[in-house]
């Protein structure tokens, strides 16, 4: 068998660095490098009303600003089918078979879902549709029989999810689903890229990010006002580098020339960490370089962005050709899943 990919976003905001290095860079290198047979990119709007029913809006105009964001960092229609979860709608039936095969406790240890119940203020009552929304995704990955997920790792727990769905389904209805396997970044702090308040993984949800679309002037003002380390008051004290969200940013920013273009006078990042620590090395200087290395990589994104979103029409016509392609390969699913399960009455 050959590699199916796939991920998606919850279009819940515009998409920010942590998801473009712990997911979306990933994919882009995937379908570069051409090793799969199929490629699916989705936009996760019905998953996104399980914690925003009461913003239909938002997440409406929020699709469009992720598939921006898509094709603005190189996810190819071409290569890729780019669809809309909301109008596969095999998904929400395979949803509903895949209830069966849970328990209300498996989902209530779920450690992701249990952070996110906090963070939204659910724990006295938690709408039914969020507190499921692993078994929806779980029909999205196993609709198009992916084993590969690139995402970042808070992902983990729902990837594991789906293999224990897919095991049970398996065993009890014969061998018709795949299960899958997340593919992480190979940098550490891309997995789970941290928000530029230092305290948590940068969240549409908490504000704490610098968006992939942010002009200059915006992500610079968001560098300049980054948690770097409390005690480094003068220029002259020694600095801690672990927890500054500086230098971990650096960590997945910095490229091999990066020191040369825009900082010669160090050789590495090693090496610009040393001076931190010994002191003498101020937090404006390494917040102009980070500024430097992150323009780097956002400015022709963010030129292609401007460009492709002053015609939203060609977007939305990508969704609808990548969606036609998406529910063709999702209704031979269901149909192998109901036979599975003997719902084939009329065949
Ligand atoms: P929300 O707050 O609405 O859940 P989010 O910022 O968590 O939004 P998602 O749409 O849930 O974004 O996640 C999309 C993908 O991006 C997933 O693969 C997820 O693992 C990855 N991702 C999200 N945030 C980060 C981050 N800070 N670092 C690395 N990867 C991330
Ligand atoms: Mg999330």
């Amino acid at each position: 068998m050959g590699n199916i990919i796939l991920t998606g976003d919850r279009p819940t905001g515009p998409l920010h660095i942590g998801h473009y290095v712990g997911s979306l860079k990933n994919r882009v290198k995937l379908q570069n490098e051409g090793n799969y047979d199929e490629m699916y990119v989705f936009l996760a709007d019905a998953q996104a009303l399980t914690d925003n029913f009461d913003n239909p809006k938002k997440v409406k105009d929020n699709v469009l600003e992720v598939a921006l964001d898509y094709l603005a960092c190189g996810l190819d229609p071409e290569k890729v089918n780019i669809f809309i979860q909301s109008e596969v709608p095999e998904l929400t039936e395979l949803t509903f078979y895949y209830m069966n095969l849970v328990t209300i406790s498996r989902l209530h240890r779920n450690p992701t879902v249990k952070e996110e119940i906090k963070l939204r203020g659910f724990e006295e009552s938690i709408p039914a549709g969020f507190f499921t929304y692993p078994v929806s995704q779980t029909a999205d990955i196993t609709a198009f029989k992916a084993n590969i997920v690139p995402v970042g790792d808070d992902q983990l727990p729902m990837l594991e999810q789906a293999r224990e769905i897919v095991r049970k389904f398996n065993s009890i209805y014969g061998d018709t689903l795949v299960e899958p396997d997340a593919l992480l970044p190979e940098n550490e702090n891309a997995r789970r890229l941290v928000g530029i308040d230092g305290s948590s993984k940068m969240s549409k949800s908490l504000g704490n990010c610098i968006y992939l679309k942010d002009s200059e002037e915006e992500v610079k003002k968001k560098v300049f006002s980054m948690y770097t380390d409390p005690n480094h008051i003068r220029v002259e004290d020694p600095g801690k580098v672990e927890g500054n969200v500086v230098f971990t940013y650096l960590d997945v920013f910095c490229k091999k020339d990066s020191f040369k273009k825009y900082l010669p006078e160090y050789k590495s990042l090693d090496e610009l960490k040393d001076h931190y620590r010994r002191g003498g090395l101020g937090d404006m200087k390494i917040k102009r370089f980070l500024n430097d290395v992150i323009e780097d990589e956002l400015t022709p994104i963010r030129k292609r962005r401007e460009e492709l979103a002053k015609s939203p029409e060609k977007v939305y016509e990508i969704l609808r050709k990548g969606t036609i392609k998406a529910g063709q390969k999702a209704k031979e699913t269901l149909k192998e899943v109901k036979r599975a399960m003997m719902l084939n009455y009329f065949e």
